[in-house]
């Protein structure tokens, strides 16, 4: 089956879609991008997109900061990203990759006097972490990147050399991820996923001011936490030692969905098993994302209007 990406405004063959090697973003960073799940419910033959909205809302914050001008809403573009699920017609768990970019094929660091484009592409993407057996993970040797550095809140492509040198770092020791403290030493975040530890049975979790990316899965985990679990919900300074001594952790993303973390710096987290608490958040937000959920149906966007035979099927 052809697949389809969306480049200069336009739907093109994948294969089609190449920027030049002087292109500003590839030779310094200056993009930002979103990542977006498309989860597969084969029972009704439909493709749940998980707040799309959210995600270019949150492109477009990213995009001010790095002024990146983009001639689209977020609801544009999030009907640019049905047309395009639909029009590669996958019949499995997939990503879609947005991406902002300064396009202007020029040699000079700045973002002023900058031509911007945008484009998306489509790819099938199945578990990242093991969501069954759980993450081990450690504390990375590299800290979470400051604000007054590059804006973690801003999801800018040049700043993922910092996630990508913890988590090669952490993979290379044996490790499945890794996570990041922030310049004075509290838990900052795991390379693309959020934290959350369960102490005293409360839920707590980093807040955006220890340099975390605000995720959408995070938000997502905590209203699940609150309304249908009724924990209570704190989000503050998180020292390293907590992670120790919590009785439970998970991360949470879109590639990572709601993943355990069931050992961290060789101690076990809590029993060693994967927490109650955590199951739960799990089985609910599983079926959520699935569109199984009526009561967060507005958190899903189907992307395909009837069932069709003629799809992209795995393998
Ligand atoms: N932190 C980082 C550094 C990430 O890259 C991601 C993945 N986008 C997250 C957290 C989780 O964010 P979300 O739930 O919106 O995917």
């Amino acid at each position: 089956m052809p697949q389809f990406a969306f480049f200069k405004k336009q739907f093109v063959p994948l294969s089609e879609a190449r920027v030049g090697i002087m292109t500003h973003a590839l030779n310094y960073g200056t993009a930002c991008f979103e990542g977006i799940r498309g989860n597969w419910n084969g029972d009704q033959g439909q493709m749940y997109l998980f707040r799309l909205e959210d995600h270019y809302r949150r492109l477009l914050k990213s995009c001010h900061i790095l002024k990146i001008r983009l001639p689209y809403t977020a609801d544009q573009l999030s009907q640019i990203t049905v047309e395009l699920v639909a029009k590669n017609a996958y019949e499995e768990d997939i990503y879609v990759r947005p991406i902002a970019y300064k396009s202007s094929e020029t040699v000079g660091v700045r973002l002023h006097n900058l031509e911007d484009d945008f484009f998306l592409f489509v790819t099938p993407f199945g578990p990242y972490l093991d969501a069954d057996k759980g993450a081990k993970c450690c504390i990375s040797s590299w800290r979470r990147i400051d604000d007054n550095m590059i804006p973690p809140r801003a999801k800018v492509t040049g700043l993922y050399v910092n996630s990508a040198l913890a988590k090669t770092e952490a993979w290379e020791n044996g490790y499945d991820e890794a996570i990041l403290l922030s310049q004075d030493g509290h838990v900052s975040e795991g390379s693309g996923e959020n934290i959350f530890v369960v102490l005293d049975g409360n839920l707590v979790t980093p807040p955006s001011s220890d340099n975390i990316l605000k995720g959408i899965t995070r938000d997502a985990v905590i209203q699940i936490a609150r309304n249908e679990l009724s924990l209570d919900v704190v989000e503050r300074p998180l020292d390293r030692s907590e992670l120790y001594i919590a009785d439970e952790c998970f991360m949470t993303g879109t590639a990572a969905n709601v993943t355990p973390v069931v050992e961290i710096d060789r101690r076990s987290v809590g029993s060693g098993k994967v927490g109650k608490i955590t199951r739960q958040i799990q089985r609910v937000y599983h079926d959520i994302i699935r569109g199984k959920d009526a009561k967060y149906s507005r958190w899903c966007t189907p992307a395909y209007p009837t069932k069709t035979k003629a799809r992209n099927k795995k393998g």
